[in-house]
């Protein structure tokens, strides 16, 4: 079957198995029973919540067994699955023992693609351990700025089933996949795909840095018109070479060096394209200016050649790239500017969760004062401290893993002041604020990066960088 075509399934009377309530498996209960499969949902949990669900599908004629996902109903033809999901949980042991496929909810958009009378726009996808969402919001913001109807889906806004089973009609869809998704991904192709980067984040899940990579390179399993990598990351170029695509597909590679052939790269403060080009032995086009990617700190460029290259990739105008980069506004808690007091700027990126992110954002920056610290998921701080040491001015740290962090600057960069905050109360970020200021000297940046997860002391990195911003307006109202 050619990889742009719809698949046809038979679901009338197929017993299919959904695991998990939630945001993904209810509404795939739903899709199934409508299209004539007997469904059963099955839910680890049995709290109100839960019941509550389970009482709202059971009324449509859905059969739901809570407080035991772990047993596979007998006549199951086919499991359908939530992401998040281990995949060695015993339900997952017994369908394979029964040679039963499993599928997740991108696999479940995928095939039921075009099903309900409307055009089934092609998917332009990306993955990576950091910048996903950030790159597939700047490719729809380009997508739309062509004229295109799209969205961008996925991990994001829009849930892949409500994308493809709505009433809106698409001609492509800027797809974020995690490696979750792409593991219960089998029979998916995009038109095009990029992996941003990979860097060690979610072993305990996948099970070595081997298998995680494995997932993210199934994104680029039958391109069609190109896969996307990263030339500064060569681990990406390799799971590239290792996919079985469609005949003629290309590589792109992107860059922030000045880009070789069939690559997009930046030259003299210009994004420029050397690989949707008449002659790309000899000619670049210019796409947009670096000042206009939001912020145009280096990962973010990256990202927005990434997107650029997707886009290209789908007969984008060079113009358009411009506009929709222009247009693109951050999301919360990336690199967002909170306030300038006495000439130092204050920056939040409380979504920097892992060292990888953090390394990048640090290096955006010439001279820092750092807040981090909050649960380390296990992570090293070595490498990022050494890579980041003669930028620092000072650092705060907080949390419950702030010691791992302060024994890598003791070790990697012992003439850095560092303030230790041994408390994790709600006023605790403002105490970091202030000790951060005092540290800091005019054309510095404070920037919240923490390398590390937030809930230790809040709800989710979103409550995280609203309590540092909070602290921030707080001081710059009382400076002012
Ligand atoms: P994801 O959806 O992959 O989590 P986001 O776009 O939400 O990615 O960005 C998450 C964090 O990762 C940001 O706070 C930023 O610090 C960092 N980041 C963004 N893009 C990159 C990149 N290309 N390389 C490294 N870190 C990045």
């Amino acid at each position: 079957m050619g990889s742009q075509e719809v698949s046809t399934v038979d679901w009338q009377g197929k017993h299919v198995t959904v695991a998990g309530l939630g945001v993904s498996g209810i509404p795939a209960a739903r899709a199934l029973h409508e299209r004539g499969a007997l469904v059963t949902v099955v839910n680890d949990g049995d709290d109100e919540r839960a019941r509550a669900q389970a009482a709202e599908l059971e009324a449509l004629g859905i059969t739901v067994r809570l407080g035991d996902g772990a047993t596979l109903p007998p006549s199951t033809e086919l499991v359908v699955t939530a992401p998040g999901w281990q995949p060695d949980k015993p339900l997952f042991l017994a369908a394979a023992e029964a040679g039963v496929d499993i599928w997740g909810d991108v696999e479940l958009a995928w095939r039921l693609r075009g099903t309900n009378g409307r055009k089934a726009a092609p998917w332009l996808a990306v993955t990576g351990t950091n910048g996903k969402t950030t790159t597939v919001r700047m490719l729809a913001s380009i997508l739309q700025a062509a004229g295109l109807r799209t969205a961008a889906v996925g991990n994001i806004g829009v849930s892949l089933l409500d994308a493809v089973l709505g009433a809106q009609e698409y001609d492509v869809l800027a797809v974020e996949l995690s490696s979750y998704q792409l593991h219960w991904a089998p029979s998916l192709r995009a038109h095009s795909a990029a992996v941003l980067n990979l860097a060690p984040d979610h072993l305990d899940w996948h099970g070595s840095m081997e298998a995680y990579a494995a997932d993210k390179g199934r994104v680029y399993e039958g391109n069609t018109v190109a896969c996307v990598y990263n030339a500064a990351d060569p681990a990406t170029e390799d799971l590239v070479r290792e996919a079985d695509v469609e005949e003629g597909c290309r590589a792109i590679g992107f860059t922030l060096g000045t880009p070789g052939p069939s690559q997009l790269g930046v030259v003299d403060g210009i994004l420029v394209d050397r690989a949707f080009v008449k002659n790309r032995q000899k000619q670049a086009q210019e796409l947009a200016e670096v000042s206009d990617v939001n912020p145009p700190a280096p990962h973010n460029i990256a990202n927005a050649l990434a997107a650029a290259a997707l886009a290209r990739a789908f007969g984008v105008e060079p113009a358009a790239v411009r506009d929709g980069l222009r247009s693109f506004r951050p999301d919360a808690h990336r690199i967002e500017h909170v306030a300038d007091i006495a000439e130092v700027a204050y920056v939040d990126d409380s979504k920097a969760t892992n060292t990888h992110a953090t390394e990048a954002s640090l290096a955006a920056y010439d001279s820092i004062v750092w807040i981090a610290g909050g649960l380390a998921k296990g992570a090293t701080f070595d490498e990022l401290v050494t890579g980041a040491a003669k930028r620092l001015r000072g650092v705060v740290l907080m949390g419950a893993d702030r010691a791992l962090i302060h024994e890598a600057l003791t070790r990697h960069a012992p003439e850095v002041p560092v303030v230790d905050l041994d408390r994790t109360d709600t006023g605790a970020m403002s105490e970091a604020v202030e000790h951060a200021a005092r540290l800091a000297r005019p054309g510095d940046t404070v920037l919240l990066a923490p390398a590390c997860a937030s809930m230790d002391m809040f709800t989710n990195y979103n409550k995280r960088g609203e309590a540092f911003a909070d602290a921030v307006r707080e001081r710059a109202e009382t400076s002012a």
